[in-house]
């Protein structure tokens, strides 16, 4: 049986990212006119993930996708391509329109934990050193796109060999910074707290 693949980007081995790199452009898969989009700082928290909303490549179960500062992400052509896949969700995706690559991620509600932070995915860009991966999220959601469930043990067992921790929702730092930001808002956040 072929290996269980994860996604075109870490199917041969994650690729470490470069210390001081400094961002790079994204391209869409169109042909004619593609939109770019450049990103002018390093990604954070690059990460697999299994849900059923990012863009995913061809045949790939899971995507890869990291955030950055939103103010280091500018559309620099063919914005017009540009539609919001789904205007009600949380995570504001900007689409091209004619290849259906979701070019970045936006939060507008400024309450929410992760505002300020655009989602990218940046196997979209021929520049080398971006972060690399460092876990699988939402694991279990594969199935809801179409996977067999049977194959959960062979596919969590394939991210652990790639270094790549497999959880059924976010890491675990990353939900401690949705209840830090929670117990902020509510006023409850351990008084000892950093
Ligand atoms: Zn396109
Ligand atoms: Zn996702």
């Amino acid at each position: 049986m072929a290996t269980t693949q994860i996604h075109p980007s870490v199917d041969n081995g994650v690729k470490p990212g470069k210390d001081n790199f400094g961002g790079g452009t994204l391209t869409c898969k169109c042909t004619d006119k593609p939109v770019k989009v450049r990103v002018d700082a390093q990604t954070a928290h690059n990460h697999v993930c299994g849900c059923s909303k990012c863009w995913k490549p061809e045949g790939s179960p899971f995507s890869m996708v990291a955030v950055v500062s939103r103010d280091k992400v500018s559309v620099t052509e063919n914005g017009d391509k540009l539609a919001v896949v789904d205007t009600s969700a949380t995570i504001q995706r900007h689409a091209c329109k004619a290849c259906g690559v979701h070019m970045y991620g936006r939060i507008e509600d400024k309450n929410h934990p992760f505002y300020g932070l655009d989602f990218v995915h940046t196997e979209l860009s021929a520049q080398d050193g971006w972060s690399a991966p460092t876990f699988a999220a939402f694991v279990s959601s594969i199935i809801e796109s179409g996977a067999n469930p049977a194959n959960m043990d062979a596919v969590r067992a394939r991210l652990t060999e790639l270094g790549l921790p497999p959880y059924d929702c976010l890491s675990p730092p990353l939900m401690d910074a949705i209840a830090i930001h929670v117990a902020k808002a509510k006023g409850t956040l351990y008084a000892g707290a950093a």
